[in-house]
């Protein structure tokens, strides 16, 4: 490979494919719906399973709906380079985030044959399953399958209505008994790069064309139960009730004032429930769900414990019994050095001078960075929106890219 190869995508493919992605929508919903394991996923996912093959890989789709495809390398014994994303959108969403990464990925596997190109490694590309997650409470569903962290109390989860995600699975014509034939080997993989829009403001406000990816964010969720004393709202002082929404309130700018204290932390309050909707009654308990994220575990766990100190001075203020039930927690991903050099001079052989940044969205590469070395190539998003319609990246920063991605897996292969 040569700095004066062209390893320039096909920009007309990549603009019909995101054309033909973008007509594949739930008309119900607003914006760019495509959510995972709705029709409108399944059909999109048929359409990728078609690219692949048409780029010349053998593709295969998993129990939990990961679509696969695989292109051998020289050396069929040597682990696997794994290209991809997802293709789901989350509700009202956009047109680029994980869609870039997936057409990105196929477009890898067409460069190389326009090019006359096989890797030695074989090349993996992946169309993850459902990354963006349900109303079951369950996020980066295919990746967590094949990094073997999706757990049966996940796939029994349910939302509201009683519908589990085994349901969603089963529904979408997958597996979930089989989830754990979804398993990746560590010593199967080489190395795991994704391509995403960075879903921030960070490389326009710097003017970075192509960003390499430090690290992503930890998560903890969080769900505080509250319980208080139902009391009849006109004849109970305020000296003396027991109100657990006034200490939900509380929860809610603790989560902001613990959160702003911290760096690159942030906290987000989802939902607020309360056992009565009635204004002449004080009602007993409340419900609080949030979460916080950082780049570091140790900062996470301070957060963790800054909130629970800050539950029990609420409670005390206000005379109520607080639970602070924290969820799975995600640690944060520290994406691998060697990769990410070979990402910057990938970058550079394209003539871009790569910019080095946090990632405060999780990605499937946080699941996949626990079985290989993994990094990220970002290309910017217009005034930083993302998960909403207005989500925009101009076609020449997705072709370079793809560029970056498709140099990534040539450095990759050459060196590992
Ligand atoms: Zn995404």
């Amino acid at each position: 490979m040569t700095r004066s190869q062209n390893l320039a995508p096909e920009g007309d493919w990549v603009q019909e494919g995101w054309t033909h992605l973008s007509g594949l929508v739930d008309t119900d919903l607003p914006g760019w719906s495509r959510v995972g394991f709705s029709e409108q996923d399944v059909a999109g996912r048929d359409w990728v399973a078609q690219q692949m093959r048409q780029a010349g890989l053998t593709t295969r789709v998993d129990a939990v709906g990961n679509v696969i495809g695989m292109l051998e390398g020289t050396n069929p014994s040597a682990p696997a380079i794994v290209v991809g994303s997802h293709s789901d959108t989350v509700p009202g969403g956009g047109r680029f985030d994980g869609i870039v990464g997936v057409l990105g990925a196929i477009e890898v596997a067409r460069t190389l044959r326009r090019a006359g190109i096989r890797p030695t490694h074989s090349l993996m590309v992946v169309d993850f399953a459902n990354e963006e997650g349900n109303p079951q409470g369950v996020k980066l569903v295919g990746s967590r399958a094949a990094a073997g962290t999706l757990s049966a109390t996940e796939l029994a989860a349910a939302d509201s209505e009683g519908t589990t995600l085994a349901d969603l699975i089963t529904g979408a014509g997958h597996q979930p008994d089989a989830v754990a034939g979804c398993r990746w080997k560590a010593d199967d993989l080489a190395a795991y790069v994704e391509l995403h829009i960075e879903q921030g403001p960070v490389m326009e406000e710097q003017g970075a064309e192509i960003g390499v990816v430090t690290r992503v964010c930890g998560i903890s969720t969080f769900v505080l139960d509250i319980e208080g004393r139902r009391d009849h709202a006109g004849t109970t002082s305020m000296t003396k009730r027991s109100d657990p929404l006034c200490c939900a309130a509380d929860g809610i700018l603790a989560v902001q004032r613990i959160a702003a204290a911290g760096g690159d932390s942030v906290g987000t309050v989802g939902e607020l429930t309360s056992a009565s909707p009635l204004t002449n009654v004080i009602p007993e308990t409340a419900r609080l769900t949030g979460e916080f994220r950082s780049p570091e575990l140790a900062g996470l766990k301070q957060l963790q414990a800054e909130f629970d100190a800050e539950a029990k001075v609420a409670d005390s203020r206000h005379r109520t019994r607080s639970t602070v039930t924290w969820g799975h927690t995600d640690a944060p991903a520290i994406m691998d050095e060697q990769l990410s050099a070979l990402a910057v001079r990938a970058a550079s052989a394209a003539g871009h001078e790569a910019f080095r940044l946090y990632s405060g969205a999780t990605h499937d590469s946080v699941e996949m960075s626990a079985l290989a070395p993994s990094t990220m190539i970002f290309v910017p998003s217009r005034d930083g929106r993302s998960h909403c319609p207005e989500e925009w990246t101009d076609l020449a920063d997705v072709e370079r890219g793809i560029e970056v991605l498709t140099r990534t897996v040539l450095e990759a292969d050459a060196a590992l």
